[in-house]
């Protein structure tokens, strides 16, 4: 008899994204009039530089870029991308080792489908981004959460890692900085994890989407850049998104070494074919420029920063670090929780999240969505007026909390 399920159990047990949620619950108040403020956005409030818009307006008239063009990215951007990897994590890659891909998840989703078989394991440091554990369900795979805490500031040690390992271990999925945390992990640390991995031949998926957005003296480092020996079981997510402005361009890669990147090309040969070439294109010229417009737009972010960190510490039951990287704050609602605000009981950040956003009009995604209750996340990706605004707003809330 054939099936009786309409939806695949696959596709079917995929949770929707959270912080998309957020973002589309916030939207739809503020189209039906209520001022309501939006800490849900992961992506810059700026507009993508002139320059690369240019670009493409021009490749749009090129009738050689209205054409199928390589499935896994036009040549020249690979080579665009090598460049810049050694600009700007000064690791030597050939351009053989990149797939161009439809934005950063489109990335992960392939780094998992190319990496699991059933039943292997993947350790997802917790607070984690929303998209790593359903890529690598759908890959057959098993998402291994280790908890990380504000104590430790959001960073997973090499001993937990230890416990966390068993023989169906692949691969650790590694951020920094890091969504949603803010965390950056120091350079030593990255080499401890990284000498871990390779002493135990796991995979590292690296997430290095954020690293132009790190604060004060705080340094980015490239894992396989630090700890050659991984770069044989690496793999390294990357994109123009929050770089250059560019969400809604989708444009993103992964560098990996050459026969994985050949298999997953295949996949994609077969899945989406080429990312659109005029967004390709307008990555070429992105990648060979300057980095000034990040600059800039980190300015802004760490004036944002200062402030949100400075608000948020001094509000009823709330306790923040500062955030290091990327542009979210992650706090702590645990004293609050068992507390009450107006005869709502406040039983978990899913609740204070619902009551900030009815009485408040203050959207944010609540902790439960990156594995971490207790927590939420805060993007201080938007502008400084708003931003000053939701949290007085948020303030003044909390302080009713009994
Ligand atoms: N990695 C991380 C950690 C992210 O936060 C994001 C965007 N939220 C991405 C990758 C992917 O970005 P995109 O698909 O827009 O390129």
């Amino acid at each position: 008899m054939s099936s009786t399920r309409r939806i695949s159990q696959r596709v079917g047990s995929i949770a929707p994204s959270a912080t998309l949620a957020v973002t589309n619950k916030a939207n739809e108040l503020k189209a039906a009039g209520e001022s309501v403020i939006g800490f849900g956005a992961g992506e810059p409030d700026f507009a993508t530089p002139d320059y690369i818009v240019e670009a493409a307006v021009e490749a749009t008239r090129d009738p050689k870029n209205h054409r199928y063009s390589p499935a896994g990215g036009l040549p020249e951007l690979k080579a665009a991308i090598a460049h810049k990897t050694k600009r700007d994590s000064n690791y030597d890659i050939d351009p053989a080792q990149v797939l161009v891909t439809n934005g950063g998840k489109h990335a992960v989703y392939n780094a998992f489908a190319g990496l699991l078989d059933p039943g292997d394991e993947v350790i997802i440091p917790a607070p984690f981004w929303t998209t790593y554990p359903e890529p690598v369900r759908l890959s057959g795979g098993v998402p291994v959460a280790v908890d990380t805490s504000l104590a430790s500031g959001f960073r997973v040690t090499v001993d937990q890692l230890e416990a966390a390992r068993t023989e169906r271990t692949k691969a650790l999925i590694f951020v920094s900085p890091s969504n949603p945390s803010g965390a950056v992990y120091p350079r030593d640390e990255i080499e401890a994890i990284g000498r871990w991995a390779a002493e135990h031949g796991i995979w590292v998926v690296t997430d290095e989407i954020y690293e132009h957005l790190v604060y004060d003296d705080v340094e980015f480092h490239s894992m396989p850049a630090l700890v050659p020996e991984i770069a044989d079981r690496c793999i390294v997510l990357n994109g123009v998104a929050k770089t250059y402005a560019m969400t809604g361009w989708r444009v993103g890669w992964l560098i990996a070494p050459a026969d994985f990147t050949k298999a997953v090309a295949s996949l994609q040969s077969h899945q989406t074919s080429n990312v659109n070439n005029v967004a390709q294109r307008a990555t070429i010229v992105a990648l060979e420029g300057s980095l000034d417009a990040v600059a800039e737009m980190r300015t802004a972010f760490d004036r944002r920063r200062k402030v949100m960190y400075e608000m948020l510490s001094s509000m009823n039951g709330v306790e923040v670090l500062r955030p290091e990287g990327a542009f979210y704050a992650f706090p702590s609602f645990e004293a609050l929780i068992g507390t009450s605000i107006g005869g709502t009981v406040l039983s978990s950040t899913n609740d204070i999240a619902t009551v900030a956003l009815e009485q408040a009009k203050v959207a944010f995604v609540p902790g439960e969505a990156f594995g971490t209750p207790g927590y939420a996340r805060f993007s201080f990706a938007l502008g400084d007026d708003d931003l000053q605004e939701g949290l007085t707003r948020l303030g003044e809330l909390l302080a009713q909390a009994k």
